[in-house]
């Protein structure tokens, strides 16, 4: 392997979301000198930042959760917030809530939680399962939908994995592929679930995420100011939109009317939008690329945050997120975001006026300022054009959904809402989505120098949590320095199936 110099590299990295902070860490580590962070916002963070309302309340761009696979991610997370006190540690306790009852997560390992009929057409659809499986074990699946059906049988798939799969990607399963599965969706042990439902018990220990650790301050988004501080501050270019690119002149054009050049260039936005910003591209390749972009697809998220006045109930006090199947609330998921951290409401002494019941059925209450304890709800609800929502009406339909579902009580005061959109939210694992990549990626980078990496960079959620995002820029850094390969983005299901010890931040 060969370092590239200094003298012969100038590498631009456009955007300081996590996968640019990644690269920018790496760049930094490796003594390069001549790169620069590009980032529109004027705040680090991308979509793994944080809001916070008049009322001091603090809402993330829905429920973030680190579960790291590498021990690089976990070197710089902790130089940048290394005190014990910067952390509080967290068990999951995760459920669904399905016919009025709360199901330990992941539902398909508890259904003995369930109503008797209910379990039975699950167990039905299970040894259905394992027949076809058996029958067509030659055969892959080639949509989520047939994945579901073949791994967890019909039961599960009505009662669970379709409704609950649209509200998430808002898009049907047999429009997705299932590649991109690997360890993230259970697949039920037919013996467990069996045993589980003679003995009456739930099994909740499941998957890569049984514990985690979440900032004490600032919520997620104080993960990434911590990161960026770790950076040269003359390097990152904050409040800079990039707006297009002269492939030819190896120049990126800035919304304030300065430029720069660059030899490579790491770019994390959407690699639609980046597209769309090429200038003096081959023909034919603009052709190939607009044409490929057509097989990547994406939702938004709107999420919706609720600070109330009092204790949560009883029900929801001890839990961290929740996932909602059913139609009797818009949202798919609800964090119980004040259990994270005392420091995501305001402080009890604060006084704050009651905006409204939470039922206006309820009547006007009473709004002289008053003290706390305050507590906080935060919903994510999709949006796609097959499954479209009504901005205007959502974040009453989203409190309605609360009160019915018993996250919240009918007179509990609500003393501030935020609602926010955020498109694109999800890169949808669709059908054309690899095909796609296999044109857009090589073209970009053999072709132009551009290597384009993130969640939206290169389109796979399979490796676009934080820890991927920002592993994904940091080995494109090592691609253009030593020729590593990149694992994260060539072969996610080995980094997500191991802990990835490669690289360290110090030696
Ligand atoms: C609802 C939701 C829930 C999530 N939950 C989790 C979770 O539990 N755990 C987890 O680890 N991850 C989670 N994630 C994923 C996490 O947010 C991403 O991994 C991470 O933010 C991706 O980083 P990125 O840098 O690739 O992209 P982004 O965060 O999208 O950052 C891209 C950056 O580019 C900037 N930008 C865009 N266009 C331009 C331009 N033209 N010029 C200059 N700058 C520009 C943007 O301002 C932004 O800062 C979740 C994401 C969402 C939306």
């Amino acid at each position: 392997m060969t370092l590239l110099t200094v003298s012969t590299s100038s590498i631009r990295v456009l955007l300081a979301g996590p996968t640019g902070l990644g690269a920018a860490k790496r760049l930094h580590q490796l003594n390069q000198s001549i790169w620069a962070l590009i980032e529109a916002s004027p705040k680090a963070g991308g979509l793994a930042s944080t809001d916070t309302t008049t009322e001091g309340f603090l809402f993330d761009v829905g429920g973030h959760v680190i579960f790291s696979h590498y021990a690089y991610f976990d070197d710089c997370i902790h130089e940048s917030l290394p005190a014990k006190e910067d952390w509080y540690e967290h068990q999951r306790a995760s459920y669904v809530r399905i016919k009025g009852i709360w199901v330990p997560y992941p539902l398909q390992n508890n259904i003995s939680a369930l109503p008797i009929d209910v379990q039975a057409e699950c167990i039905n659809g299970m040894i259905d399962a394992v027949e076809e499986r058996i029958l067509r074990a030659k055969e892959p699946p080639k949509t989520f939908d047939e994945w579901i059906l073949r791994m967890m049988g019909r039961g599960l798939a009505d009662v669970f994995m379709r409704p609950y799969n649209f509200k998430v990607w808002a898009v049907p399963t047999t429009h997705m592929q299932c590649k991109w599965l690997g360890e993230r969706v259970a697949a039920p042990s037919l013996k467990l679930v069996v045993h589980n439902m003679l003995y009456n018990k739930v099994t909740d220990k499941w998957g890569p995420n049984a514990t985690f650790k979440f900032p004490a301050r600032g919520g997620t988004g104080a993960i990434w100011k911590a990161v960026a501080n770790t950076l040269p501050k003359d390097r990152i270019h904050y409040g800079t939109k990039a707006v297009k690119i002269d492939v030819v002149a190896h120049r990126a054009y800035l919304e304030d009317g300065s430029t720069i050049t660059y030899n490579k260039l790491i770019s994390t936005m959407g690699v639609d939008v980046l597209i769309s910003q090429l200038v003096n591209t081959d023909e034919v390749d603009i052709q190939r690329l607009e044409k490929a972009k057509e097989g990547l697809i994406s939702s938004s998220t709107h999420v919706i945050g609720i600070g109330i006045r009092g204790k949560p109930p009883s029900c929801v006090g001890d839990k961290c997120w929740l996932y909602f199947p059913e139609d009797d609330a818009p949202f798919y998921r609800a964090t119980i975001f004040s259990n994270y951290s005392p420091y995501n409401c305001p402080p009890c002494n604060n006084r704050l006026p009651a905006l409204r019941y939470a039922d206006p059925g309820h009547g006007k209450p009473d709004t002289t300022p008053r003290v706390g304890p305050y507590w906080s709800l935060m919903m994510e609800v999709s949006e796609s054009h097959i499954k479209p929502v009504n901005s205007q009406t959502i974040l009453e339909e989203t409190i309605k959904g609360c009160v019915t579902t018993l996250l919240c009580r009918p007179d509990d005061e609500i003393v501030s809402l935020y609602h926010r959109k955020f498109t694109p939210g999800y890169p949808t694992p669709s059908l054309g989505r690899d095909s796609a990549l296999d044109v857009i990626l090589p073209i970009l980078e053999s072709k132009y120098d551009i290597l384009s990496r993130g969640r939206f960079g290169s389109w796979k959620y399979e490796v676009g949590n934080q820890d991927h995002s920002f592993m994904l820029g940091v080995e494109a850094v090592d691609k253009v320095c030593y020729g590593s390969p990149e694992v994260t983005l060539e072969s996610p299901d080995f980094v997500n199936g191991r802990r990835n010890l490669e690289r360290r931040l110090t030696k």
